[in-house]
């Protein structure tokens, strides 16, 4: 057990070092699908890992938009398994309890334990709760899609 966790960290350490080889050049970024959500970006966090700011990297709210659809490793003119890295974070903010309380997952964990299907219009309703939309417009009018679609009780 106490081996298998060493090869655990071991691999997580060596995913973190990946980030010393990265020229900011923000090929990862502009290929995100999310990027665009936070101020956070792959190539950010890539250099808060450069700096040694480990916990800052980790702590970042990007890690939990991750879609881990691999664009940004194929991306990468320097071979950086840029989604590894970014998995790798999220484990370490877990273990440490750096991670954000992520309340879109516990919602959808807990109804699909509750009621073995997920209702749509409530995990929405969830995932916004406490707070501020970001984008307003966009949720009412998948709110009225969603409505047309007989998706609403
Ligand atoms: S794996 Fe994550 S960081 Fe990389 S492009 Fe996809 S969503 Fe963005
Ligand atoms: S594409 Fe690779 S080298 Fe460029 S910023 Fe992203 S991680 Fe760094």
């Amino acid at each position: 057990m106490g081996e298998e966790k060493t090869a655990g960290q071991s691999v997580a350490c060596e995913y973190l070092l990946q980030a010393l080889r990265c020229v900011q050049c923000g090929k990862c970024s502009s290929g995100c699908p999310v990027a665009f959500e936070t101020r956070h970006t792959p190539r950010k966090v890539m250099r808060f890992l450069q700096r040694g700011w480990v916990e800052e990297a980790a702590r970042s709210p990007f890690l939990e938009l991750c879609a881990q659809c691999q664009a940004c490793t194929v991306r990468c003119p320097r071979g950086i398994e840029v989604s590894e890295v970014l998995l790798a974070l999220r484990r370490l903010a877990r273990a440490k309890g750096w991670a954000r309380e992520d309340g879109f997952h516990k919602s959808m964990e807990r109804m699909i334990r509750e009621n073995g299907r997920v209702n749509e219009m409530k995990l929405g309703l969830a995932a916004q709760l406490g707070r501020i939309p970001r984008h307003p417009f966009e949720d009412l009018l998948l709110l009225f899609k969603m409505f047309l679609r007989g998706k609403l009780p």
